[in-house]
């Protein structure tokens, strides 16, 4: 597949070379040799947003009526396709983001996993959630109207890929597949940190979408090193909710703009989370070492590039707790250093080392400087005072650094539970014969946060129906939805009902036969 570096608007037009002739251009940096890459990447042009809108708006009237057979057929083209472009894709996206080879491989079944389980959810059909109460025009005083609703697409929706999965959460990556299986016409701004590997995927998706004769404003992504064109997309009228990953700083201005637009719309941002784990003194008697390892593991794995990956650990006082903390900070100690993302990553992840060293009342147990893009893993510890009086504290450090506080009792817990803000998971490392005396702890967790987890590791994120990688905010800008698993499609439709519609003019979901035979909510049952 030869790389253009052209923005791809609409399934059958590309950015012109005459387009981009005039526009900004950049480059991909591969941050292992520290080097920029071949071709240059053309930015898109305020024109070519223009364009991209009104193809998907045009697109839109197409796609909201099209069947689940449908839109499973194009879901599973993608990921056939995407699995036919795998050597090309691992390739790149281990030059442009130094993620290793294995990872990559994985993220791409995951991502092809994803897209056929939102094909396998859209073909069975009873995600719509259709409703049925059937009219009475015999009841007093009033007679009562048939009413029946289901979910409908939103609109053309606006994709931000994230820099931390260049696959699973980036141009073909969750927020797409479930926009795609609503129903919505889905535009794309590519991470600048990856996008030769986005151009790829944009082309996988492209000639998927031909194949299985999609209307053209289907699909579109577009390239920006700058910030212009995510804006400009999400203030386009045509545009109805934005998928956001990435920083909070970002996403909260993402949120803004579309809270000040003349429609405002809803953007879905995942932002900042610091996963915190809670271990108790049982835990720690049980399998301390074992804590201890998987610990290590999920702070440091990808270069502690995920947001689920836990920041702060609260830690007995005691002989089992300074052990635990011994052991602990020799793993951490003797990790090697890893390549981050970016030079953007890696500075906000020094920044906010060099930060925490210097906070008063802070230890440091494990820290070295930074070698070139490369970062190595950081321990600290405070006290519990100063973790519940200076919020910084709490506050997410994007990398393998993770903070420990001390507690004495569950009620020490309880407080700085009750402090914390919204996060994506909470885990619980306890003993199945101290969870009553816990219960006032899980309690406020589950106010706290989209996941709750007995005895695991929060990093990584399994995709599947249950799944709910959400969370107050700032962990998402909306804690109701979820961007992994498929209820992530609840945030690209919105509920109509149909009032007195004769049988003929309703959705098959809402037809008195049933004719797809899907589950549905017939008179309250
Ligand atoms: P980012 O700076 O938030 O960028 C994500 C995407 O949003 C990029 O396409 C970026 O465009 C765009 N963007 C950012 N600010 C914008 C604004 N004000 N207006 C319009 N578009 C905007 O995230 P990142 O580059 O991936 O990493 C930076 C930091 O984000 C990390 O250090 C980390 O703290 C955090 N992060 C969090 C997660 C998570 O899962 N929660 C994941 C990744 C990163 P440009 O590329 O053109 O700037």
């Amino acid at each position: 597949m030869s790389i253009r570096g052209l923005s791809i608007i609409g399934i059958g037009i590309s950015q012109t070379d005459a387009n981009a002739s005039h526009a900004q251009s950049f480059r991909a940096f591969d941050p292992t040799q520290n080097r920029e890459l071949e071709p240059v990447f053309y930015n898109a042009t305020n024109d070519d947003v223009e364009k991209a809108a009104l193809l998907a708006r045009e697109a839109f009237a197409i796609t909201k009526k099209l069947s689940g057979a449908q839109k499973a057929r194009f879901l599973r083209a993608i990921a056939d396709g995407l699995t036919g472009a795998k050597a090309e894709l691992v390739e790149w996206s281990n030059r442009e983001t130094a993620l290793p080879i294995a990872r990559l491989e994985g993220e791409l079944v995951r991502t092809t996993s994803q897209l056929r389980l939102f094909a396998d959810l859209v073909e069975e059909g009873s995600w719509v959630q259709a409703r049925i109460d059937a009219s009475d025009p015999t009841r007093t005083p009033l007679p009562k109207p048939d009413l029946r609703s289901m979910l409908r697409p939103i609109g053309p929706v606006v994709v931000f890929g994230a820099s931390n999965f260049p696959l699973a959460f980036s141009v073909a990556g969750g927020d797409t597949a479930a926009a795609l299986a609503a129903g919505c016409p889905t535009i794309v701004k590519a991470h600048a940190a990856h996008p030769a590997t986005s151009e790829i995927v944009g082309q996988v998706i492209a000639q998927a979408a031909r194949n299985c004769e999609m209307p053209a404003g289907i699909f579109s992504l577009l390239f920006d090193s700058g910030h212009e064109i995510g804006m400009a997309l999400v203030k386009h009228p045509y545009v109805k909710a934005v998928g956001f990953t990435g920083s909070r700083r970002g996403g909260l201005a993402l949120m803004q703009a579309a809270a000040a637009r003349p429609e405002p719309i809803p953007v879905f941002a995942e932002m900042s989370s610091i996963n915190p784990i809670f271990i108790t003194s049982g835990a720690l008697k049980e399998r301390g070492s074992a804590i201890a390892k998987g610990l290590h593991g999920a702070v440091t794995q990808g270069v502690g590039q995920f947001c689920t990956n836990p920041g702060l650990v609260l830690l007995p006082k005691g002989e089992a707790g300074d052990e635990f903390l011994k052991e602990f900070a020799d793993l951490m100690q003797s990790t090697p250093q890893g390549t981050m993302l970016t030079r953007g990553i890696r500075d906000a992840y020094a920044q906010g080392v060099k930060q925490r060293a210097k906070t008063a009342s802070v230890t440091t147990h494990t820290h070295t400087e930074a070698a070139g893009n490369r970062a190595g893993a950081a321990l600290f510890e405070t006290s519990l005072a100063q973790l519940l009086g200076n919020p910084q504290l709490s506050e997410e450090v994007f990398g393998p650094s993770t903070l420990v506080a001390r507690y004495g009792d569950v009620y020490d817990l309880v407080l700085v539970a009750t402090s914390l803000e919204g996060q994506l998971t909470a885990t619980l490392q306890i003993t199945e014969a101290e969870l009553p005396e816990y219960g006032d702890l899980l309690d406020i967790l589950e106010e706290k946060a989209g996941r709750v987890l007995f005895n695991g590791f929060p990093t990584g994120v399994e995709v599947g129906h249950a799944m709910v990688h959400g969370g107050p905010f700032p962990a998402t800008s909306d804690g109701q939805s979820t961007s992994v698993g498929t209820r992530a499609i609840l945030r690209f439709v919105r509920p109509v009902c149909f009032q007195n519609f004769p049988e003929a003019a309703l959705p098959s979901e809402l037809q008195t036969l049933n004719p797809l035979g899907v589950h549905r909510l017939v008179e309250g049952r």
